[in-house]
């Protein structure tokens, strides 16, 4: 199967990459049932209802139990995932803070910023005014001062954050959690740049880094997901998950951020899980439990380097 993805393709939450944006939150509404004191978003389970694809919303709200729809290892990775990019904004500190592909991240309204917080949201027009409308509806309130830019990440999108307001001056916390595989290898390389070229010394950035697939990995990655896919298009809905992501070679984040001067540190799905007593990822072709969790910080001098934090990434 082949991506179906073309240039200036656009969704709403219901079709082509924005369903995976409802699917993260169901994952998201199971794993906070399953283990609120390690992960919990409240808001995750009305998000998915009101987008109203029935079976993620059934499976969110817990009357059809995930089975063999939602894998075990999917919830347990919502909750380490959901974890690791909570401490990581806790831990910046910072009053400015940009979500890059925010989909149904509900962290505007329920984290504690930090007083006079300017929350950045970016993500397809339809995807963050259906948020903004739905978390009204919920009479849910921002906790900073949250600002949306309705952009596509493969165009010029830092115009759109210039004008609501972004200043490259001041240092920025950066997350762009689940968005690189549905990018083009060019516009990753090209967002992560931009992130760079935006960021004042100090600012901290938050994403995934997958290693490369193997020979054969990437028949195997198609073929699980062509799996689950089929398993929801029996109950209904077709979320057609191979073909949203763009497979081949690119650039690992890690590296390519290290090169440009941000220290680095990272941790590995595996031991992400392990760390909380919960079982490692079969090795199913996605090499899941050897995908990165990122974070660091841009060094003051932006001297390129490559100080990733070798005794975690143990990779480079
Ligand atoms: N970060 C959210 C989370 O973890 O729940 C959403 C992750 S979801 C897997 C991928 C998100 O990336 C979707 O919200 C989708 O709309 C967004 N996205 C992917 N490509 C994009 C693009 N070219 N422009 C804007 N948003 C994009």
């Amino acid at each position: 199967m082949t991506s179906t993805r073309q240039d200036g393709d656009t969704w709403d939450l219901a079709s082509g990459v924005g369903t995976t944006a409802t699917a993260a939150a169901a994952a998201r509404a199971i794993a906070t049932r399953e283990g609120p004191s390690l992960f919990a978003d409240p808001f995750a389970e009305p998000l998915v209802r009101a987008v109203g694809v029935d079976l993620l919303t059934r499976l969110a709200s817990g009357e059809l139990p995930p089975g063999d729809l939602v894998e075990q290892v999917a919830i347990d990775v919502a909750k380490v995932r959901g974890k690791f990019y909570d401490d990581f904004f806790l831990d910046a500190g910072s009053t400015q803070v940009v979500i890059l592909a925010s989909g149904l991240d509900s962290r505007a309204y329920r984290l504690l910023w930090p007083a006079g917080t300017v929350l950045y949201e970016l993500d397809q027009p339809q995807v963050v005014a259906f948020k903004t409308r739905t978390m009204a509806e919920l009479g849910a309130e921002p906790t900073a001062d949250r600002r949306v830019a309705a952009v596509d990440l493969r165009d010029d999108w830092p115009a759109a954050l210039r004008d609501a307001g972004f200043d490259p001056a001041r240092p920025t916390a950066w997350s762009a959690e689940g968005l690189l595989g549905y990018l083009p290898p060019e516009a990753q390389d090209s967002l992560l740049d931009t992130v760079t070229d935006l960021s004042a010394p100090g600012s901290r950035v938050a994403t995934e880094s997958r290693p490369n697939p193997k020979p054969g990995d990437e028949a195997r990655t198609k073929e699980s997901l062509n799996g689950v896919s089929e398993r929801w298009r029996a109950r209904g809905f077709d979320p057609a998950m191979a073909k949203q992501r763009y497979f081949g070679e690119r650039n690992e984040a890690a590296p390519y951020l290290a090169a440009r001067g941000w220290t680095l540190h990272g941790t590995t799905v595996r031991d992400l899980l392990a760390a909380v007593g919960l079982p490692a990822p079969e090795d199913d072709g996605m090499r899941l439990g050897d995908l990165l969790y990122v974070s660091g910080t841009l060094d003051e001098s932006q001297v390129p380097s490559s100080r990733v934090g070798r005794e975690c990434l143990g990779r480079f």
